[in-house]
């Protein structure tokens, strides 16, 4: 059955389409927005795209020449609410079929259909030049964001309380970073997205602890024979990768087996720091968390990613360290500096920072040791690092919506006083980002 992907932001107008479609026999898919349309159009790769002319965000114009530099064969018509003032000749440079004004007949649509592909037009470079435009192809979302343990509730409603996980969108490349609760409800919305067509997708994990994999279990495109999902990590600490994850999944704990899963699940165990994920670049790093944890830095085409959900400064815990073993303070905070500066390097200019903010300074004291970021001290590696942005990250369960708006006035607070540039957000779930930086060289 051939596929339509209706790109169109007003539910009732996409809704006529996708009956108009299947009165024909054509199966639909759906975007209300322009960006999701593009990354929709390079996964599903479908025969045909109708999309509107005035998109919140990105218009029916941009979106239809994005689609075509990566996809000659589908039909792509564009459509207007009524006669706006560009021609058809604007549509067909954009590199789009035809050009019609709503309601659409399907004698008009059936004709572009079967029509055969007009060949590229040859343009002149100046032509070409003014045409390239790209808009921004990769998209981040916050499906859990909480540290530790899954923390629902009227007090969490605001920042939300789904433990660790974040897809990113690249390039028509799906990455999800983490498998905390989270990533229940990304299935259900990657399956819905999806329907009948299969899913391919790469989960990398920072480490094994059980916020971190905990919805793993709960992941409905695992359960589909459709799918395939490409697990990458390092060894965890005292078992394999593949050990760790089946583990949670044993007998006593829950009642579906790691084996008995009807996707195509493939672990793969990281031994190398640099390595490619389609055409993401990644390098990672092993962070200051107990046991084996890492943190990823993801190159897309427009800009860079760094995830580093749990991590602990170094100088405090070399400090405890140095005075529980007698070694001379000095020594323990000179290696602290040299610990920190390479961190600082790995996150050198980076766009998006996501890192472990737990605690405040003040609860940090108490928690020497535990593995976790601490507020003035998450802010002053962004700084230093020069990123671009933060995200405060990986919660603590007993900081209410209050708790963390407070902590993000604070982090506000000191950037201001430092007197440099550094956009503070806190993450919460549900909220995209898109990046539209400059490519990266
Ligand atoms: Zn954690
Ligand atoms: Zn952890």
């Amino acid at each position: 059955m051939p596929t339509a992907l209706l790109i169109e932001d007003d539910a009732e107008s996409r809704k006529r389409l996708a009956r108009l479609f299947a009165r024909h026999g054509w199966e639909t898919i759906e975007s209300e927005d322009g960006a999701a349309g593009i990354d929709l159009a390079l996964t599903r790769r479908p025969e045909a795209i109708i999309c509107d002319l005035l998109l919140p965000r990105i218009s029916g114009l941009q979106v239809c020449r994005a689609i075509r530099e990566e996809l000659d064969s589908a039909r792509i018509i564009i459509v207007a609410g009524r006669v706006y003032n560009i021609d058809r000749a604007t549509v067909l440079e954009a590199g789009g079929d035809d050009y019609f004004v709503k309601p659409l007949k399907w004698e008009k649509l059936a004709a572009v259909l079967k029509r055969p592909r007009r060949p590229k037009r040859k343009l002149t470079p100046r032509q070409s030049r003014a045409l390239k435009f790209h808009p921004p192809s990769t998209r981040i979302k916050f499906w859990g964001v909480r540290g530790s343990i899954p923390v629902p509730g009227h007090t969490t409603i605001g920042y939300g309380g789904n433990t660790t996980c974040v897809e990113v969108r690249t390039n028509g490349d799906i990455i999800i970073l983490d498998a905390g609760s989270g990533i229940r409800e990304l299935g259900l919305s990657l399956e819905k997205e999806f329907g009948t067509a299969p899913i391919n997708l790469t989960l990398l994990l920072t480490h094994t602890h059980w916020d971190h994999i905990q919805g793993l279990p709960f992941f409905l495109p695992a359960y589909k024979a459709k799918n395939t999902i490409r697990v990458l990590g390092y060894e965890g600490a005292r078992a394999g990768l593949a050990t760790i994850l089946a583990a949670q999944m044993e007998v006593p704990f829950f009642p579906v087996s790691w084996k008995d899963l009807p996707g195509t699940i493939k672990i793969q165990e990281l031994k190398r720091m640099k390595f490619s994920i389609g055409k993401v670049r990644v390098h990672s790093r092993f962070l200051n968390h107990p046991g084996i944890c890492a943190g990823y830095r993801l190159f897309t085409k427009e800009g860079s990613i760094a995830f580093l959900p749990d991590n602990e400064p170094f100088e405090p815990l070399n400090m405890k360290l140095a005075a529980r073993d007698g070694v001379h303070p000095h020594k323990a905070r000179a290696q602290a500096v040299v610990q920190r500066s390479k961190l600082v390097e790995f996150l050198k200019d980076t766009d998006v920072l996501i890192l472990d903010s737990q605690y405040t300074d003040e609860k940090y004291q108490e928690h020497i040791g535990w593995g976790h970021g601490a507020l003035s001290r998450v802010v002053s590696l962004a700084l230093e690092a020069r990123a671009k942005k933060l995200f405060l990250f990986h919660h603590d369960p007993s900081h209410d919506d209050h708790k963390i708006d407070e902590m993000l006035e604070r982090a506000r607070l000191l950037v201001i006083e430092s007197g440099r540039q550094l956009e503070v957000e806190a993450a919460r779930e549900g909220a995209e980002i898109w990046l539209s930086g400059p490519p990266q060289r």
